[in-house]
């Protein structure tokens, strides 16, 4: 196993560095880097500029918009995009439905959506989770009732990140009452902009209307956006969080933002020198450095061995959790690194163009909401908890 770059993916590595150096709009990176509000327009508008280029859904098939890359070229391309501080892609259109439509959808389907999530046009949401269904997933309750060509779809769905900015939801829903748990659920596509989709915010700790609750009444959706067959949602469903987990650890976005700790920790007076001298803060971001080339090392492993064509082992899930844990933990620090100066919350300082100084006391106006926001991380995509669950019952057969 040989886990160092080949020439050929160095040589990638540049021509993505320079696209994206020369092409990331310099609002929504100093934004990125600020931990600042991003919205509709900030992520619309790099993936529309990704889009151009062909390079948005780099890992669907070429048929459909893809790129061929390796998936070492993947990797290396969403490093680039965090090292430069560029916006997360969102994942709802581009990870989750499209690669359930390519490969699942009928052709009608794979016609109309997969070009609008190719050229950025569409939004979407993930309409999985309701009020009392989380990890219990197959536990969940809205309905759809077939009358004629169409469902009539009745329920609650919550936690639907940016939901209030969606053209379209792909949503789990029980279509037999009667069935047991995951058997009885289908996969629909439903448009949000019709009457009985009502979106209501849930504001989070750091004053962001992030997630929401989308409550559905009597909504209508036509049987042919139902993706494959009745009833069989669930493998469906599975299939995607499969691919919601790929890239999950975040490292380059935990290394840009440690990037930007040993910034504020040059600058942060401390004693006769600086925080960055001193020796307990210190050992804290070698720690960290640390834990951030182990997680890499486990990613690359795991990149040679889909190379090669093999299943995704436990490694999918540790890095689920190592990487969360890390980037809390680096939102942790940013709080010491600036003490006091990071307590306030002021709303406006998550602006655009509330500060200008990128190390000072105002740098620290931003921290404190981001510090609360990465709470999540060990929360979406599966809880940490359920992670562990699953890596004991692989490896220890539990
Ligand atoms: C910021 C954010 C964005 C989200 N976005 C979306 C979205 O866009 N679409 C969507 O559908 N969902 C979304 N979710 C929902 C997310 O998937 C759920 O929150 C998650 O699956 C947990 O479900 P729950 O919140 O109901 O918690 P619960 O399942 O009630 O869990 C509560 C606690 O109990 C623990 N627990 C539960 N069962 C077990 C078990 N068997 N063993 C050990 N511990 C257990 C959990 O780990 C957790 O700590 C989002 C969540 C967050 C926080």
């Amino acid at each position: 196993m040989d886990l160092r770059f080949s020439g050929e993916d160095q040589a990638f590595q540049e021509k993505a560095r320079t696209f994206i150096e020369r092409n990331l709009p310099a609002d929504i990176g100093e934004k990125v880097k600020g931990g600042l509000r991003l919205y509709k327009d900030d992520y619309v508008r790099w993936h529309k500029i990704l889009a151009k280029q062909g390079w948005l859904v780099p890992e669907w098939p070429e048929e459909h918009g893809g790129t061929n890359w390796t998936p070492v070229q993947r990797y290396i391309f969403l490093e680039e995009q965090a090292r430069a501080y560029a916006p997360r892609l969102v994942a709802f259109g581009i990870k989750m439905v499209g690669p359930v439509i390519y490969t699942f959808g009928s052709p009608r389907q794979k016609q109309h959506y997969l070009p609008r999530i190719v050229s950025a046009e569409d939004f979407w949401c993930q309409g999985y989770s309701e009020p009392g269904s989380g990890s219990d997933l197959a536990s969940l309750q809205t309905k759809a009732v077939r009358k004629g060509d169409h469902y009539i779809v009745n329920g609650s769905k919550t936690w639907t990140t940016m939901a209030q900015y969606a053209d379209h939801m792909f949503c789990l829903c029980r279509t037999d009452p009667n069935a047991k748990f995951q058997e009885g659920i289908s996969f629909l596509l439903i448009d949000m902009k019709q009457p009985g989709v009502e979106v209501k915010p849930i504001r989070t700790m750091d004053g962001s209307q992030e997630i929401n609750t989308v409550y559905l009444t009597d909504v209508k959706v036509p049987v042919e956006d139902r993706v494959g067959e009745e009833n069989k949602g669930w493998t469906y469903a599975k299939f995607l969080l499969s691919h919601e987990r790929s890239g999950i650890a975040r490292i380059g976005a935990s290394k840009a933002q440690l990037d930007k700790l040993r910034q504020i920790a040059a600058a942060e007076p401390c004693g006769d020198g600086y925080l960055i001298d001193d020796e307990d803060f210190r050992r804290e971001i070698a720690q960290i450095e640390i834990d951030l080339h182990t997680l890499e090392y486990t990613e690359l492993r795991a990149l040679t061995a889909s190379a090669k064509g093999e299943a995704p082992g436990p490694e999918a899930n540790v890095l689920k959790i190592r990487g969360t844990e890390l980037q809390q933990k680096i939102s942790e620090l940013l709080m010491q690194a600036m003490g006091y100066y990071a307590m306030p919350f002021v709303p406006e300082a998550l602006e655009h163009g509330y500060n200008e100084d990128p190390v000072g006391p105002q740098a620290a106006a931003p921290l404190a909401a981001q510090y609360f926001n990465m709470r999540k991380t060990s929360i979406y995509g599966g809880t940490n908890e359920i992670q562990r669950n699953i890596i004991a019952k692989m490896v220890l057969g539990l």
